[in-house]
């Protein structure tokens, strides 16, 4: 038997009494145990992240940078085996995962790039009233203190960068929480941030149960949450932290919207293509999947098909599989809540047009028409392979269609047309609005996050710093 994975504590390896196993969905096999902190070490990692703050933010941006820019190298030259890991803790085919690495790289080189520029300072000129005259504002930004950042299953190493990098980049310590169906990854960028010199204290890497997380999240030492994960558990830790400063990544229904003048046979093949791709991409499991095709009613029957045909051409399978597009779910359980929502959407009178079978943790690629508005999976984000088509009068009637979710997370618009683009840009209660393509598009820099009950605050490595620090002006008398 291999020995559990440490985790990080106060940047060293540590190991705690109890540990869990971490399995992969697609064959069951153990890809490895990890150790559990105890309660006393998740209390020390705190306290010296507390104690370690002042000096951290201290800290020259130059030395952050470097460390940034070590793991992104490290990241770059550990590639594959990293890939091999976020594959089989996650179930994700390898393709993808290969994929997750590289924007985890990109991550790490964008805080260096910020770390190194940001925080410059601004100036405000106040004698543009009488008592104002002689004064001068400076303002700089500070960290709020500690991180902590709570991560998902779903891109295990990704949106772990997505916490610790924006840290690093203000001088703010960060204690990161993995998901506990794929640790692995995260303590492996724990490694990577062993090599670097930031100071003892700065960073954490702890895999806590989740029914230890509420008091983790109340400790008053810890002042900003980042979250990414599933509405419930997000709003549940707003609501009982009121008063700190919460960042909710949540779900989403995404919308792909194809309008009248997408209409050529080279239009709606490409459509087709990238729905089919993006509402099985990592088995639906993606917050900006494609779930809902609204498609204009001028077009709707010759989309149909070609949606149909591209769905059922995704290759579904072993994961570790070079071609393989669709993987398991993340459990077999996530495969039969999928599988119970279909059936729900069916026995309520939709049409199966493709999949609707389920074999363990993976489900075919589904697509469903002409559901029931009140159903479960026209009302909630799906998160497995399965989209419905549903077809609008005009463009006021699919923008209104999809804003009639309780999410805004992204939303996608076929057009050709600039104005319509402007007009989705205005109508559109969506974090973003990708012009020509599915939503299911993220760069790693750019502001990223929901309306509605898809979130609060913005991630992207440049918004997340912001989030993770304040602003504190200095005023200068007698100039
Ligand atoms: P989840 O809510 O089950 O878990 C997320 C994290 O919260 C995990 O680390 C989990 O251990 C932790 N957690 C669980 N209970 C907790 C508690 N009481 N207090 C504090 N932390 C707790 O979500 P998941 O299943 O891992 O991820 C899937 C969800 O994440 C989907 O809804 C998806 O849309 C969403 N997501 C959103 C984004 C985004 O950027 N908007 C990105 C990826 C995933």
């Amino acid at each position: 038997m291999t020995a559990p994975h440490a985790f990080w504590l106060a940047g060293r390896e540590a190991t705690g009494e109890d540990t869990f196993d971490v399995t992969n969905s697609w064959d069951g096999r153990l890809v490895g145990t990890v150790s559990v902190p105890t309660e006393e070490q998740v209390e020390e990692a705190v306290a010296a992240a507390h104690a370690v703050r002042d000096e951290f933010a201290a800290t020259p941006a130059h030395v952050r940078a470097a460390a940034l820019d070590h793991v992104s190298k490290r990241l770059t030259e550990r590639t594959e085996e990293i890939a091999q890991i976020v594959s089989a803790e996650n179930g994700k085919p390898i393709k993808w995962a290969r994929g997750e690495v590289g924007r985890a790289v990109s991550v790490f080189r964008f805080a260096a790039e910020e770390a190194r520029r940001y925080n410059a300072g601004d100036a405000q000129r106040l004698d543009t009233d009488a008592g104002g005259v002689g004064r001068l504002a400076l303002t700089r930004r500070v960290p709020r203190g500690t991180v902590l950042g709570i991560a998902p299953f779903n891109f295990p190493l990704n949106l772990s960068a997505h916490k610790v990098a924006p840290a690093i980049a203000v001088g703010a310590p960060i204690i990161l929480k993995p998901a506990p169906a794929t640790p692995i990854s995260s303590l492996i960028l724990g490694e990577l941030l062993a090599e670097t010199d930031l100071p003892a204290g700065s960073w954490s890497v702890l895999p806590v149960p989740n029914d230890r997380m509420p008091a983790l999240v109340k400790d008053e030492r810890l002042p900003v949450i980042s979250f990414t994960g599933s509405g419930p558990v997000g709003w549940s830790i707003l609501d009982s932290v009121p008063r700190k400063h919460v960042t909710l990544e949540l779900g989403g229904n995404g919308a792909a919207v194809v309008l009248a003048d997408w209409s050529s046979e080279a239009d709606l093949d490409w459509a087709a293509q990238r729905i089919a791709t993006f509402s099985n991409y990592q088995g639906g499991q993606s917050c900006i999947s494609v779930q809902r095709v609204i498609a204009d009613a001028s077009l709707y029957e010759r989309l149909l098909p070609k949606v149909v045909a591209a769905v059922e051409a995704q290759v579904t399978g072993d994961p570790s599989d070079p071609a393989t597009e669709v993987g398991p779910l993340v459990s077999e359980d996530a495969a039969k809540r999928v599988e119970s929502w279909v059936d729900e959407a069916v026995a309520a009178g939709a049409k199966l047009l493709a999949g609707g079978k389920r074999e363990g943790a993976t489900y075919a690629p589904t697509v469903l028409a002409d559901v029931p508005a009140d159903v479960t999976i026209a009302c909630e984000e799906v998160f497995g392979p399965v989209l419905t088509i549903t077809k609008a009068d005009d463009e006021a009637a699919a923008f209104a269609a999809v804003n009639d979710s309780p999410y805004g997370l992204q939303a996608g618009v076929f057009t050709h047309d600039l104005k319509t683009a402007f007009r989705a840009h205005r109508a559109l209660e969506v974090g973003g609005v990708v012009v020509g393509d599915v939503p299911s598009y993220r760069a790693d820099q750019m502001p990223y996050g929901g309306a509605k009950q898809s979130g609060v605050g913005r991630e992207g490595v440049r918004y997340a710093m912001d989030d993770y620090t304040y602003e504190r002006v200095l005023v200068m008398t007698g100039l």
